[in-house]
């Protein structure tokens, strides 16, 4: 890693308060971490210049919520609802996994974020057969280079025990390669939480268990709730006394407006996840308004990769769709027009990138361009005939962009993706290991 960089010229969008936007503007990192934004900074005689002119520098983007190790099936089930998904996936080609093919998909999934600007991801690893596979998905993620949090998940219930506990090899895991406070690893990129099947997948009983397990570990929680097909989850963590800030619900958007506030009340967070919400039947409009209506942390969640797509792009398009629609249908239903709808493409940049640090706990790290912080950041190039555009460039960016506008992603000042080309130290191998993968999959089902 070169001492220091300039990234010069740029519109840089640094969603901190305080700077706003800095139009032609340079951001400067040394040692991995931002220490100045303004105009017209000087390069020092060693300093590598990364040209910025044309582009969009924001901050990293941060999905707190996706399957990472599903890399190695990406559009395996594009038609299947929520119900399908479970035999065919989680009960079935997950089982068909070694540890060495968790590893590849893990390794490619996480390189499949950072393609596309994603600096720091929630990896709800719920594939972990055994303590091989554990260490596997985790190898993964180091190697990629991403920020984030390892959620600890299960294999699912097995046939003789539809409430197994929380695999306990959760705490080796945690005392071998997250010895620091609140879980956080040796690499200094990564920290551990816990992936809990919750109220809708096992027993009130059970679940007790597992979130005083987690609690006991002092680890944050993470939990599928309000989705189709479940209900009162929230409910039930109240009646039981386990509502608290170190839980994270993802989907949320089938809750009612009372688990909504319980939410609210407790300082939990929100996980909004407009791709399988709407494709799988988890719902219909994601949580994203009523979430933002009650100043409810919140970020946004790729989720299932075999499903969906592997951008925060689209979700951001997706996510303000949908709940302009919501709230159009209420004026229409009204017979009422009105000159103009709620919500901008900034605010969803907001959730793509600060709320999501705020959920995951990594807010004094990134999800701003802030001197002090990681130098977490992706530079967007604007140049293309899609996004050249007459208005806001964030927008354009809200409008138009995808994965392959991406130029260059700096992870802790190291670069992940450099003039459109991953270029980590595993990025080389990654795929051709990803498709090893996919070609013993293929075997194993056939
Ligand atoms: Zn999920």
């Amino acid at each position: 890693m070169s001492e220091e960089i300039l990234i010069t010229g740029g519109h840089v969008v640094t969603l901190d308060d305080a700077l706003g936007d800095v139009p032609g503007g340079d951001v400067r990192v040394r040692d991995g971490v931002i220490t100045q934004i303004g105009v017209g900074l000087r390069p020092g005689p060693d300093t590598e210049v990364v040209d910025a002119q044309g582009r969009l520098v924001i901050p990293g983007l941060i999905d707190t919520h996706r399957h990472v190790w599903q890399g190695a099936i990406a559009g395996f089930t594009p038609q299947m609802t929520g119900y399908g998904y479970g035999p065919a996936v989680l009960t079935g080609i997950s089982l068909e996994h070694t540890a060495a093919d968790l590893h590849a998909g893990t390794l490619w999934g996480a390189l499949q974020a950072l393609d596309a600007g994603i600096t720091t991801i929630g990896d709800w690893a719920h594939a972990l057969q055994s303590a091989d596979h554990a260490d596997a998905n985790l190898r993964g993620l180091r190697e990629s280079g991403i920020r984030g949090v390892f959620f600890y998940g299960g294999p699912g219930p097995a046939d003789d025990d539809p409430n197994p506990p929380h695999p306990l090899d959760a705490r080796r895991m945690r005392d071998e390669h997250f010895p620091g406070d609140g879980g956080t690893s040796d690499n200094g990129r990564l920290r551990m939480g816990m992936a809990l099947r919750g109220p809708c997948f096992t027993s009130p009983e059970r679940n007790r268990q597992d979130f005083a397990f987690a609690r006991e570990l002092g680890l944050p929680i993470s939990i599928h709730v309000g989705m189709a097909g479940t209900a009162d989850a929230v409910t039930a963590l109240r009646r039981d006394g386990l509502l608290g800030p170190d839980v994270n619900y993802i989907h949320a958007n089938q809750l009612t407006d009372e688990e909504m506030d319980l939410i609210a009340a407790s300082g939990g967070t929100v996980t909004i996840t407009p791709s399988t919400d709407m494709l799988m039947q988890f719902g219909t409009y994601p949580a994203t308004g009523r979430a933002l209506e009650r100043d409810i942390v919140s970020g946004f969640g790729v989720d299932t990769v075999c499903s969906a797509g592997t951008d925060l792009f689209s979700e951001m398009r997706l996510a303000l769709a949908a709940e302009r629609s919501r709230a159009n249908a209420e004026f229409l239903a009204r017979n009422e027009l009105v000159h103009e709808v709620a919500l901008h493409q900034r605010d969803m940049l907001r959730l793509a990138t600060l709320g999501g640090a705020r959920v995951l706990g990594l807010a004094d790290q990134t999800g701003s361009l802030t001197p002090g912080k990681q130098a977490d950041i992706t530079v967007v190039d604007l140049r293309s005939p899609h996004l050249d555009g007459f208005g806001d460039p964030v927008a354009m960016l809200g409008l138009g962009a995808g994965p392959a506008d991406v130029e260059t992603v700096l992870v802790g000042g190291e670069f992940a993706k450099r003039d459109g080309i991953l270029v980590g130290p595993h990025a080389a191998k990654a795929q051709d290991l990803m498709h090893e993968t996919q070609h013993r999959l293929r075997a194993a089902i056939h």
